[in-house]
């Protein structure tokens, strides 16, 4: 028996009255002792039988993980849910993952009020007190004395894939996958300790801010600080203000804090940054650490893989451009694409997809069963993404499998133009799709932010020009203030395909 609670339950007797949380919003600073009592208060007052499933519609604030444990406790299942979806895509969730109970924040409401009710399931709030809706707070039932014990291939967390390429799935996480994958992140990586402070300003809805962010930090018995909105300013003035030593971030977080860094009187004394998500260009990572001093570690993952699958770690060395090693315990390897199957394994240097086993492979999508079998191939998991390893073992993402353009019949990565054009100073930000063209099939249009002061896209073209070869760099270029950005923060390829006028996803 296994149970994810364990993580909190474990830190409130070793560091009772240690600060768990920074509530940057409401000014909390909980502490562990206080957390857990709260959440097994909660707890008595969900009124679940164990396995029930609850959606949890929450921003970053202390009634997070509040609520996120009183459900572990009381042994029910989390579907932790995007705030930036719409009802209907909402409503889809609570329907497919046959939730019982939706607890939204008070400033949640609305939107969830209309996902429920479009879904026919209950509501109950947390946070300030708004008519007519029940709060968690005041719900009759006695707290729980302990948590409700669970078997470690249970399903904790419901995690629905962000449908940054198609239609949203419910990925099934163990609570042997989270608790592994807490577990291996804080100690066997990156040797985290309990005096860390840990900047929360990764969602903690989404797999990276949950299971690396926070309850990374709450095994350790650490202190997270949760910012609710994100702009690089304000988590500069936060990290300094509270001491913060660890940074986890995703690459557009970092260019963020990069532009903030130069206008900003002091700046954070960082020990270790985590970045994943998405690739992160090597100029950032180059200007990042030499302006806060601290390097970036980059890793990779998925939803389905709890997620760490590889990371630059200090004993392996780092190298800029991958991301590093497999974690303890999982295998990670390059497979043929094209065959479909069964899994057959390419040598070291052959771009091919990346295929993981181990303890952080999921244990399939809810309701789909054919989406699971496409996916788990003789117990590797296909992720999707293409890439390679080198011959010390570091991995490098090339692309997706779906991002893959084809112009005049070469393959064309876009991750790699990516790379050339953030090399230029003007470029603030940069993503690289395919567009419909009736010569070549597709060609390559790069739609960049732009630092102020101008540059125009024939000097861009020029400069790709003589970085890349000929079939790769793009003969479009097209400003924009900002870039789509999905609920982690990544890059929504898929809005820009449809702006720019092509209907592929
Ligand atoms: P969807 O699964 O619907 O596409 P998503 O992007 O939100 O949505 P996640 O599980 O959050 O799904 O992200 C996993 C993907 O993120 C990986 O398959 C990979 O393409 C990308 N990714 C993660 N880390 C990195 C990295 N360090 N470099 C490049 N890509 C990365």
């Amino acid at each position: 028996q296994l149970s994810l609670a364990t993580v909190l339950a474990e830190s409130a007797r070793k560091y009772p009255d240690k600060i768990a949380v920074i509530d940057t919003l409401t000014t909390e600073r909980i502490t562990y002792k206080d957390l857990w009592q709260q959440a097994l208060t909660y707890a008595g007052g969900l009124n679940i039988n164990p396995g029930d499933v609850v959606a949890v519609q929450i921003p970053n604030l202390a009634d997070f993980p509040r609520v996120y444990y009183a459900v572990l406790a009381a042994g029910g299942t989390i579907v932790p849910m995007h705030l930036l979806l719409t009802p209907e895509e909402n409503a889809y969730v609570l329907k497919d993952s046959g939730a019982k109970l939706l607890i939204a924040h008070s400033s949640q409401l609305e939107n969830a009020g209309a996902a429920a009710k479009l879904a026919g399931v209950p509501v109950m709030s947390v946070g300030p007190a708004v008519p007519g809706i029940d709060r968690l707070e005041e719900a009759p039932g006695e707290p729980l004395r302990s948590y409700v014990s669970r078997e470690a291939e249970d399903v904790a967390v419901v995690f629905y894939t962000s449908g940054t390429t198609g239609r949203s799935k419910g990925a099934l996480l163990t609570h042997l996958n989270l608790v592994m994958n807490t577990m291996v992140n804080v100690f066997d990586i990156h040797d985290l300790n309990a005096d860390d402070i840990v900047m929360g300003c990764l969602p903690l809805f989404h797999t990276f801010g949950q299971t690396v962010g926070m309850n990374g930090t709450f095994r350790l018995g650490g202190t997270i600080v949760l910012m609710a909105r994100f702009t690089g300013e304000a988590a500069i003035q936060l990290m300094v203000r509270e001491n913060v030593t660890i940074f986890h971030g995703v690459p557009t977080m970092y260019i963020g804090l990069l532009e903030a860094a130069a206008k900003a009187d002091k700046l954070p004394n960082l020990r270790l940054c985590v970045s994943g998500g998405a690739s992160l260009p090597v100029a950032v990572l180059e200007k990042f650490n030499d302006a806060f001093g601290a390097t970036i570690f980059e890793g990779y993952g998925l939803s389905e893989t709890s997620p760490t699958a590889t990371t630059n770690q200090p004993a392996f060395g780092t190298k800029a451009g991958t991301v590093g090693h497999p974690i303890w315990g999982v295998e990670v390897e390059i497979a043929r694409p094209e065959i479909d199957e069964r899994i057959e394994l390419m040598d070291d240097g052959e771009l091919g997809e990346i295929v993981i086993r181990g303890h952080n492979v999921f244990a399939g999508y809810l309701n789909n069963p054919e989406a699971t079998a496409e996916a788990v191939v003789d117990g590797w998991f296909r992720t999707g993404d293409l890439g390679r390893k080198d011959e010390n073992g570091f991995i490098s993402i090339v692309d997706r499998k779906k991002d893959l353009v084809i112009r005049g019949g070469f393959n064309v990565y876009p991750r790699e133009v990516e790379e050339a054009l953030a090399r230029h100073p003007a470029v603030q930000q940069v993503a690289v799709i395919g567009v419909p063209d009736p010569v070549h099939g597709e060609e390559i249009c790069a739609v960049v932010v732009p630092d102020p002061g101008g540059i125009t896209a024939e000097e861009l073209i020029e400069w790709s020009r003589e970085k890349l070869g000929k079939h790769k760099y793009p003969r479009q270029i097209r400003f924009a203030e900002s870039l789509p950005l999905g609920p982690s923060f990544k890059v929504l390829k898929r809005e820009l395909r449809k702006e720019y006028g092509s209907d592929q996803q």
